[in-house]
Order: C-alpha cells, then sequence, then structure tokens
C-alpha cells in the first residue's frame, strides 16, 4: 500500500502518491501536500539505523512512509543521491563539541550547504516519477525547472538536476547582487541539461519574473509544443524535499546513542537556523514519528517573524521590512512550510481561514489551543547581525570549532534556551560557504564593516585561504571552493528583468539561437 498525501487547505480531492506529489509541487488551490499519516516507530527502528550506511537509513525511512518506487529502485536511488559526491561517507555526522552540545553537520555535500540534503536526492525521485508516468501514459513531457535565487538555492538546485533524466534546469540570479563566490559556483556548473541567467535587477525582479513566466500559457503552449516541456519549480515546499529532511533527524538520534550522547529513549532538544521552516519541519515529523525530541528550538536572524509568532501566535508582516544578514539563506517574511504546522495542529479550516488572513491582511492570528498546542514543544528566539558574528568568534577561540553564520545563529539560541536535554545544533553550511562574514567575524569586525585593506581585490578562492591560515588547523576549505577560481566560466549571458527577459532567455537556450 502506498500512502497517499492530503492538501492542507483541503480544496486538492486528488489524494496523490508520494511520486505524484512531487511532480506536481503544490496542490490545486494553493495549499501544500502533507501525508495522510505520520508512521510510528519504535525506538528499536530508530536505533536500527545506527548500523546501515546513510543511503540505507534514507530507503529505510522513505519505506517507512509507503513512497510508491519498488524498495531495490529506491535504494539505489539512495545511494546515488548519497554517494561519494559527499566529502564524508558519514554523509550527516554527528560532532559533540562542548559537553552537551551535539552539531548535526548538514554541509558535507557537493555545495557544502544543507540544501543538497534533499537537492541531491530528489531530483532523482523526481526524474524516477516522470520516467514512471510517461510509461503508464499519464504524463507526455519531460520538465523543465525553473530556479529564481538569491544565491544558495540556485547552485544546489543546478547540481542537484545536473544531467538528470528528463529534466532540464535554468536558474536567474540577480546580476551584481550575489556574492562572487555565489556567482562562481553558479556559472561554473557542469551538466547538458542546465543554463544560468543573470537579470538585471534584484531577487525580487527575478522572482516576479519567473512566476509570471509560469503563469504565462502561451509560453507553457510553446514549450509543449516546441521542446515537449513542462515547468516545474521543485521549490522548498515540494514534498520531496521534505521527506529526506527527516531522515536525518531519525539518523541524529542513532547516532548520538551510539556515540553515548544520550541514553536510548532519553530525550533531546533539537535547534534549528530558520528560514522557511522546512529544516526544522523535518524535526517536526521525526518527533511525531516518535524519536525522543522534546523541544524545538526555532532560531531567526534579525529577520525575526518566526520568533515574534512562536512567542505571540500572531503572524504579522505587515509592517515588516527585510533586513540584510550575515544569513541571508534564513532573510525570509513569509515562512512557507509554517503552513504544514499548523495544518497538523488544527486542520484544513483554520488553515485556509489564516492564509487568506495572511494574503489579505498581510497577519492572521491562530486560536489559543492551537497556540498551547505549539507552545509544548516549540521555541523560538533570534540573534542580531553583531551577535552572530560574535558567537563564531567566542565558538572558535572556546573550542577550534569554526562554525558560518547561520550555524551561529542555531549555536547562541541553543545556548540561550537550553535545559537539561542534550541539544542537537544544526549546522546548515560550511563557513567557507561564507568566508567573508566569518573573516569579519574572526577579526572581531561587524557585518557592515569593510574587510581590510589587506583583503581587497581577492578571488574567492584566495580569501577562504586567508580565513584558513587566520583560523588555524581545523579550518579546512572544503576541494570544490578551494579549486573554484580554476574553474571555466560557462554562463555569461544577462537579461533583461520581466516575463520577457526570462521567456527569450529560456527560448533562445532551447533552441540552440
Ligand atoms: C535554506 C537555509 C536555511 C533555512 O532553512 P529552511 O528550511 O528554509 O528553514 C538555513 N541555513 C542555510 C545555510 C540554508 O541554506
Amino acid at each position: 500500500m502506498a500512502m497517499r498525501y492530503l492538501d492542507t487547505r483541503d480544496l486538492d480531492s486528488s489524494r496523490p502518491t508520494f511520486t505524484e506529489a512531487v511532480v506536481k509541487g503544490i496542490a490545486h488551490g494553493g495549499g501544500l501536500y502533507v501525508p495522510e499519516r505520520i508512521p510510528a516507530v519504535t525506538l528499536e527502528d530508530v536505533l536500527s539505523l545506527a548500523d546501515l550506511p546513510y543511503a540505507e537509513r534514507v530507503a529505510r525511512v522513505f519505506a517507512w512512509f509507503e513512497v510508491d518506487v519498488q524498495p531495490a529502485r529506491s535504494l539505489e536511488l539512495a545511494r546515488a543521491a548519497y554517494g561519494d559526491q559527499w566529502d564524508d561517507e558519514r554523509i550527516a555526522p554527528v560532532e559533540e563539541v562542548v559537553p552537551g552540545m551535539h552539531v548535526l553537520e548538514l554541509w558535507h555535500g557537493p555545495t557544502s550547504a544543507f540544501k543538497d540534503m534533499a537537492l541531491q536526492c530528489m531530483p532523482l525521485y523526481f526524474s524516477e516519477a516522470i520516467a514512471m508516468q510517461q510509461q503508464t501514459g499519464t504524463l507526455e513531457d519531460d520538465f523543465l525547472v525553473l530556479v529564481a535565487t538569491s544565491g544558495d538555492t540556485g547552485k544546489a538546485a543546478l547540481e542537484g538536476f545536473a544531467d538528470r533524466e528528463h529534466t532540464r534546469i535554468a536558474v536567474f540570479y540577480p546580476h551584481g547582487g550575489v556574492s562572487e563566490m555565489q556567482r562562481k559556483q553558479m556559472v561554473t556548473q557542469r551538466g547538458s541539461n542546465v543554463a544560468v541567467f543573470g537579470v538585471r535587477g534584484n531577487f525580487d525582479d527575478c522572482q516576479a519574473a519567473v512566476k509570471a513566466a509560469f503563469n504565462d500559457a502561451g509560453f507553457n503552449r510553446w514549450l509543449h509544443e516546441n521542446a515537449h516541456l513542462a515547468l516545474s519549480s521543485a521549490n522548498s515546499i515540494n514534498w520531496g524535499r521534505l521527506l529526506p529532511q527527516i531522515v536525518y533527524y531519525v539518523s541524529a538520534y542513532a547516532e548520538m546513542v551510539r556515540q553515548g550522547g544520550v541514553v536510548l529513549g532519553r530525550p533531546i532538544d533539537v535547534c534549528v537556523p530558520t528560514g522557511n521552516f522546512g529544516n526544522i519541519l523535518g524535526a517536526y515529523y521525526a518527533r511525531r514519528m516518535g524519536v525522543p525530541i522534546e523541544r524545538l528550538l526555532c532560531a531567526s536572524n534579525e529577520n525575526n517573524v518566526l520568533a515574534d509568532f512562536i512567542a505571540t501566535g500572531t503572524y504579522d508582516i505587515s509592517a515588516r521590512t527585510f533586513v540584510t544578514t550575515p544569513s541571508p539563506s534564513m532573510d525570509i517574511l513569509v515562512s512557507s512550510n509554517l503552513e504544514r504546522l499548523l495544518y497538523h495542529l488544527a486542520g484544513p479550516e483554520s488553515v485556509r481561514e489564516w492564509m487568506r488572513d495572511l494574503s489579505e491582511q498581510k497577519r492572521f492570528r491562530i486560536d489559543r489551543d492551537t497556540f498551547h498546542q505549539m507552545r509544548a514543544f516549540l521555541v523560538g528566539d533570534w540573534v542580531s547581525n553583531d551577535d552572530s558574528l560574535a558567537t563564531i568568534k567566542r565558538l572558535h577561540q572556546e573550542t577550534g570549532y569554526l562554525i558560518d553564520p547561520h550555524t551561529a545563529v542555531a549555536w547562541e539560541v541553543a545556548e540561550r534556551l537550553r535545559g537539561d536535554n542534550p541539544v542537537l545544533v544544526v549546522s546548515t553550511a560550511h563557513w567557507a560557504k561564507f568566508g567573508a562574514d566569518v573573516l569579519r567575524a574572526l577579526l572581531g569586525l561587524r557585518h557592515d564593516d569593510e574587510l581590510p585593506p589587506e583583503y581587497a581585490g581577492r578571488t574567492p578562492s584566495a580569501l577562504l585561504d586567508a580565513v584558513a591560515s587566520t583560523a588555524g588547523p581545523r579550518a579546512r576549505v572544503p576541494q570544490a571552493l578551494a579549486e573554484i577560481d580554476a574553474l571555466p566560466e560557462r554562463f555569461s549571458t544577462v537579461v533583461n528583468a520581466g516575463r520577457e527577459g526570462v521567456e527569450a532567455a529560456v527560448r533562445a537556450w532551447l533552441t540552440g539561437a
């Protein structure tokens, strides 16, 4: 029996299977897909993962969720997803950095950030799902994934979809609006089915243009008739990106037991640097499955709408502006995956009402009962830009362990909120991904300070060398980042903002013009 998926707003009654939900992405009517039931596991089930290689842990958890891919094939896909493109065969290792504070390292993948945990895996199941549906005749076209990115997601998506069958991917980033390292990572991307374009405008312009292309019937028709392609966004609300994020929480608990960090059955707290609420939602599902996770500590940066929501029960973006921080992947106003948590706590009628309030009034307020249910396991706090950099420096001085600014937000919140339980602090990026701000931190500078003149004009890799030598022997630069200066740039096209710019770029790419 395959698990079916329900719609958080109960407007879509199609009840897709896993592979169908992955291809559809979002429910008809704007809601998100959630599993019809959450599998319950025993402590022995959890512990049994400790003896398996990571890919087998993935296949086992996917089987608990009854994915509609044959078990042997699912294992093959998991092995391809979590193979030797990772620089640590444990894939998601847990390290006890100070007594009682365990770091879950989610950045051993090819782009050195946590998005790889899902984006190395999801495209394989996506491609498999397309092949399955083409075979049964329910689907004709291959898929073109369109991504607007402010930096990290674009690279992780490119790396995940590169040379995947039945898929192509085009990424649009704001020209001049991403770091030199992020630009380099994207424009040097390998693969015969990928394209990368700069857009004259900011991230919002990119996003608006991509969205407009999605909704343009003429463009969709042109793609179908001329290239046999349909559009997909593969974004972070796709269930195919969430399921892999449940696996590492189950896996981490098993690891902690094996390492002696917790006695089997005793609770831990988990602290997650949060933006779109996808990563921490993985921990919520693991908790619901029976993994002994007591509290979820939700860590925000100065874009602290979630911390306010958890404190007050009101989600309010009516008077908020976007703040620039050293942890850009958490800079967010609307935290899309929160809708799934609200569904599980309050059901579809409430979700419909709150999401309508959010779109009409830019705010919603949950009822007392839901608020109390939520407060029983979810706690939140936020960290200022200056404090996050100070945390990097302090932890490095005390332990020699170097963290990136996103992880620093979680570390600081974990220290403030920790109780008697061991804490699993989730580390979402390798420090080298955010080398300039890590260097500022080590030098005691602030986020908006210029780097000292001796660092000006350095290439991305050369800057990382400088950070590594400042930080000492434990600070190692991942090979792909260390070697990036030498890679040839494949993509240099910059297009105008707006739907026409995006569509013309895609047409020209697909027709070889
Ligand atoms: C995406 C991202 C986050 C936020 O994760 P969500 O799932 O959006 O909450 C945190 N840190 C890094 C480095 C990221 O790339």
